[in-house]
């Protein structure tokens, strides 16, 4: 069985084709699931990178049409890549009850922060991984999310791996299987290409010091392609990342609900 549970679409001003595109290309590669994923727009502030509030409508129709067009090919799901931001609790139930998200990706980009919002990709002190999966556990213990995505991106901040990264990992993985919820292995991490440090030659993410703890707590993963393109659904990368489960002992699961 081939599932994507984390796809883009041009609505996100970094992506390109439509939702009809990446259908269009799931079935040709035969994809037995495609999830819809794009980054969700705040009603309380524009962080850039993903539709405006004003097109969530047309993202949810675009998807309801391709529902009708191609069921009967494709199962296809309707969900966001979304934050967890402790003040927007209540709209992401608004998105699960009302918008009618089939599920929730966490993808945690920003993370609160003395009253205001860190982003992940600029931490230069590994206490703030810490602080960064604190806020991934609090997220999951809501049950809004069914997938948490590329749980180590903060790998590309490049910071020594020590006994901070270490706890980070663990509260992650801790809060995963108490939550039940899969972890990702993502394929953009892939593509950014190895790195060289201390540690030898490895990616920023997937980190294999974060997939170790994985294999080793047992925790069920998924690969996702996070695709910006739908030339990138089932790539080479793709298929790297399904080869670094292997080689990392990591459990891959196919269906995340
Ligand atoms: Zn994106
Ligand atoms: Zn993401």
């Amino acid at each position: 069985m081939l599932a994507n549970y984390h796809t883009h679409c041009s609505h996100c001003k970094h992506a390109e084709g439509t939702v009809e595109d990446y259908v269009l290309q799931a079935i040709k590669q035969h994809f037995d699931i495609l999830g819809m994923s794009d980054h969700v727009p705040y009603p309380h502030r524009d962080f850039g990178y993903r539709m405006d509030m004003t097109e969530i409508w047309d993202y949810i129709n675009e998807v309801r049409y391709a529902q009708q067009q191609y069921g009967r090919q494709l199962q296809i799901l309707l969900g966001f890549e979304s934050e967890y931001l402790a003040s927007q609790r209540a709209y992401y139930e608004e998105l699960l009850d009302d918008y009618g998200a089939e599920y929730l990706v966490l993808g945690q980009h920003f993370f609160d922060y003395d009253g205001d919002y860190k982003n992940a990709y600029f931490i230069t002190d590994t206490a703030d991984c810490i602080r960064y999966a604190k806020t991934v556990a609090e997220g999951l213990h809501t049950g809004y999310y069914a997938l948490l995505a590329h749980p180590d991106i903060v790998g590309v901040n490049r910071l020594p791996w020590d006994r901070n990264m270490e706890e980070m990992t663990d509260i992650i993985i801790d809060s995963a299987i108490e939550c039940d919820v899969p972890l990702e292995i993502n394929a953009n991490g892939i593509r950014r290409g190895l790195v060289e440090d201390k540690l030898g030659l490895h990616y920023m993410y997937p980190h294999f010091k974060f997939w170790e703890k994985v294999a080793e707590a047992k925790v069920p993963a998924v690969v996702s392609a996070d695709c910006h393109a739908p030339s990138l659904l089932y790539d080479n990368d793709v298929k790297r990342a399904r080869a670094f489960a292997e080689e990392m002992g990591v459990r891959l699961i196919d269906e995340i609900t």
